[in-house]
């Protein structure tokens, strides 16, 4: 008999209790609005500006309704106006493109390598092709790119980095947190990040006027001066004026929820990375399929598993992909024909016209991607690889077989 896996990989970890009791109390003395304080309060929602703020060693932080606001009010807030070009990656989810289109303006999009990361030559060669000044750069599925190099081709040609963060919260690269080598960087706190708060997202930026503008776009009227992790009033005299309200607080509530998870991301992080490295080692060395390999410099939150089966024909993926379902093993596969759940390919993104990337279409064609939800032991992730590898040996050895 064939093992079966169980578990659900859409099921996330409950609310820790003192998160629940935070909330509670919000909803007890019914304050939920950020800016509807009591005398001498704070608020959640700035104390947890504040507190991810120090996190991330960031000097000013904003928490706002969605990554994907925080990332459109980050483009908007450095400057980029409709009929602009924005380099980003091909590969990266659906809010990404959604957010450059969000301010009028167009992607570029940029092949990644079968590392999963930014190709850094293809950047070079879209920068000068397109006159593109900004690039969203988005730290799929965790990967980062060299980081160092990246910032000084940016440097060089005098492009802008802006920094979604969705996954690499928690992460950093050569010792520096993720988000903090571009001029802003935005973190998602929806249910399937590192920390859940249902919807919700944070901005960072050691950038007075960014910071400023990128307030005033959240809808904060005149109340600027009840944020602890802005700056000072000088920064907001022309920008208040100049920047329409684009409603899109996040609310106290949710901030209670957050800043209990906040004090627990070093502990959730070093999970996900055992159970990451249980499916890794499960399967490394299957004929067949390619694992990632991590840089040494980088320190990923393992919230996620991706690997190749490189060059291999459709159907045979899609055999392996439904024994695997079989099984109760749910992957995710980049290189469906058409665009299911969460996933999608930037050829799906038809607002966006872009020219045929062979390099991303080789990669998409053959990655494969699962969820590591903190509800599953170690051992559910040993099983889950040992399934896995199964069904890729069977499909494989009946291929060399042929
Ligand atoms: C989830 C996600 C976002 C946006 O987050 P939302 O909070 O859902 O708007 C942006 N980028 C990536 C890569 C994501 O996975």
């Amino acid at each position: 008999m064939d093992e079966r896996f169980t578990g659900s990989f859409t099921q996330q970890e409950p609310i820790p209790e003192d998160g629940i009791a935070a909330a509670v109390e919000v909803m007890r003395h019914g304050r939920l609005h950020r800016y509807n304080l009591a005398e001498g309060e704070d608020g959640e929602a700035a104390l947890l500006e504040k507190e991810f703020a120090a996190y991330t060693g960031a000097a000013y932080c904003l928490a706002v309704t969605s990554g994907g606001y925080a990332i459109a009010a980050a483009l908007r807030s450095v400057g980029v106006k409709p009929g602009d070009k924005v380099l980003s990656n091909a590969f990266t989810l659906a809010p990404v493109p959604g957010a450059i289109a969000n301010v009028g303006a167009e992607p570029v999009f940029v092949e990644v390598t079968e590392d999963l990361v930014l190709d850094l030559d293809d950047l070079q060669a879209k920068i000068l092709s397109s006159g593109a000044r900004v690039l969203l750069l988005s730290h799929m599925r965790g990967h980062i790119c060299d980081m160092d190099r990246l910032m000084g081709l940016c440097w060089d040609e005098g492009v802008t980095v802006v920094e979604d963060c969705a996954h690499t919260m928690g992460a950093s690269w050569n010792g520096v947190s993720s988000g903090r080598h571009g001029v802003v960087a935005c973190f998602s706190t929806q249910t399937y990040k590192h920390m859940n708060s249902g919807e919700g997202g944070l901005l960072i930026t050691d950038d007075r006027e960014i910071m400023a503008r990128a307030v005033m776009l959240s809808g904060s009227y005149m109340l600027y001066n009840r944020h602890l992790a802005v700056p000072a009033a000088t920064a907001f005299e022309r920008v208040r004026y100049e920047t329409p309200n684009m409603s899109g607080r996040m609310d106290n509530l949710r901030a209670a929820i957050l800043r209990v998870q906040l004090r627990q991301l070093s502990g959730q992080c070093a999970r996900w990375n055992e159970r990451y490295r249980a499916v890794e080692a499960g399967l490394r060395g299957v004929a067949g399929l390619e694992v990632i390999e991590r840089p040494e410099k980088e320190d990923f939150v393992g919230s996620s598993i991706q690997f190749l089966l490189l060059d291999w024909p459709p159907d045979d993926i899609s055999t392996v992909l439904n024994r695997c379902r079989e099984r109760g093993v749910e992957l995710k596969w980049f290189g469906a024909a058409e665009p299911v759940a969460f996933t999608s390919r930037y050829d799906s993104w038809r607002y966006a016209p872009t020219e045929s990337l062979p390099q991303t279409d080789r990669v998409l064609a053959g990655l494969v991607d699962m969820r590591i939800p903190l509800t599953f032991s170690v051992e559910d992730c040993e099983l889950i690889a040992r399934i896995i590898s199964q069904e890729v040996g069977r499909v494989f050895q009946n291929k060399a077989a042929e």
